[in-house]
């Protein structure tokens, strides 16, 4: 006998409506016209229903690095922050370089069980932009994308090489744009506060140049180029630019971005220290004028977890990057929809349908037949950050302290709830038959 679960009173993520939607099997069903199943009826109080959130940008550092996140962490912090699926980046130790690698990390996120994991594999061997990494037999073992994340594929003509058996897998190549020589050995921001602060500076230049090669790259290849986190004006008109012109490029930004500036790093702040580094606010202005046009693809993380005593070096030695993963939709809200930038549904849209479209997943919606991949939030909840709380691993995040709009309830993976908040605990409005099932 199948066990159904009801979600009533939810507020649809795109139309506002009050909904009920019933779940079966791990697929939503039509609403149920007669009792007698095990029937698990949820009262969502208004709170908002979307599909399940998917994140592009994900460092999973597994295999290697377990000291910084694993493979079980950071799916469950996936999950907790609304997420279904993420795609994970290959600059692991060893690098996801081979088919085995990538089935090896398939077989652990499935053991896992908090969200589908999706790798990503290094488009060159050990990501040394020396020789090509076997595309076709890892797109075949499942890998969605290729990129050298972490850092950009040196050789405008290795990258062609790259991309031309990269259309071969109809998959995209995932651009970390940023030119080794422009960036130096900068560690923030070209500008006013690293100059303050003796530090060196990256110039907007490093991103858009290598934006800019990338994009004619995709022209002479006719291969899709995904540019990732995306951080500066030059560089978000660089891909307006490839559109107008009809190539196969996107981009995606992530919150950190439209939320913050290069005065994070305040006093040596190692938590504001990723790459691209925080930019200028006529750069954060841009990011935002670029989700509004359309312009920006799809949002993505890049959560990218490190040990405290890492981010306890001094600014320059201390690695790049922070976590993101469980502050992404707050950040989102609060940000964006809150000021009236972008509205809920289009917000939603640019963590749901659209990086389903940038890599071709499956569509999912509230729909009978759809897998029941769901995330259900609170738009207006108040809630302060603590990293202290997070499922990650990783406690380096800008944004200890913060106090943020948006949180999630429950998220659910093909109808098996993978996160359920006991801060807001969903209340079980109703348990009828005899028992229903856990
Ligand atoms: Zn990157």
């Amino acid at each position: 006998m199948s066990s159904l679960i009801v979600f009533k009173n939810a507020r649809h993520w795109r139309t506002g409506e009050v909904i009920s939607l019933a779940i079966e099997d791990g697929v939503i069903v039509p609403a149920p016209k007669h009792a007698g199943e095990f029937v698990r009826v949820f009262d969502c109080k208004a709170a908002v229903l979307a599909p399940g959130l998917v994140d592009l940008h994900v460092h999973l550092r597994e295999p290697g690095q377990t000291n910084k996140e694993s493979i079980e962490t950071g799916s469950m912090a996936a999950a907790a922050g609304g997420f279904t699926d993420i795609a994970c980046m290959p600059n692991t130790e060893p690098v996801i370089d081979t088919p085995a690698w990538v089935e090896w990390v398939l077989r652990r996120a499935e053991g896992a069980g908090h969200c589908r994991v999706h790798p990503i594999a290094a488009v060159t061997m050990g990501q040394k932009g020396e020789q090509l990494a076997p595309l076709q037999a890892m797109a075949q073992a499942g890998a969605v994308a290729f990129s050298d994340d972490g850092h950009p594929v040196r050789s405008a003509a290795m990258m062609r090489h790259g991309l031309e058996y990269a259309r071969r897998t109809g998959l995209p190549i995932v651009c970390h744009e940023e030119d080794p020589d422009l960036k130096g050995d900068g560690v923030m921001n070209e500008g006013f506060t690293a100059t303050r602060l003796g530090l060196r500076g990256i110039p907007n230049a490093a991103e858009s140049v290598m934006c800019r090669r990338d994009a004619d790259l995709a022209e002479l290849t006719g291969a899709r180029v995904h540019l990732a986190h995306l951080s500066t004006a030059q560089a978000f008109d660089a891909l307006r630019d490839a559109k107008r012109r009809g190539l196969p490029v996107t981009g995606e930004t992530c919150p950190h971005y439209w939320v913050l500036t290069d005065e994070a790093v305040g006093d040596y702040d190692t938590h504001a220290k990723m790459n691209p580094p925080l930019r200028s606010e006529e750069d954060r202005a841009a990011c935002i004028a670029a989700i509004q046009d359309g312009t920006i693809d799809s949002f993505a993380t890049d959560h990218a977890p490190h040990t405290s005593e890492e981010k306890k070096r001094p600014f320059a030695e201390a690695p790049f990057g922070i976590v993101g993963l469980e502050t992404a939709l707050a950040l989102t809200i609060t940000f964006l929809v809150k000021p009236g930038h972008i509205t809920l549904a289009r917000a939603i849209e640019l963590w749901t349908d659209a990086p389903r479209r940038v890599f071709q997943f499956p569509e999912v919606d509230l729909e009978p037949g759809s897998s029941a991949d769901l995330v259900l939030f609170d738009p207006d909840a108040e809630w302060t950050v603590d990293p202290s709380t997070f499922h990650t691993k990783g406690r380096n995040t800008p944004f200890a302290g913060w106090t943020l709009n948006g949180r999630v309830l429950a998220t659910m993976l093909a109808g098996r709830f993978t996160h359920l908040d006991d801060g807001f605990g969903l209340q079980r409005a109703d348990a009828s038959s005899t028992g229903a099932a856990q």
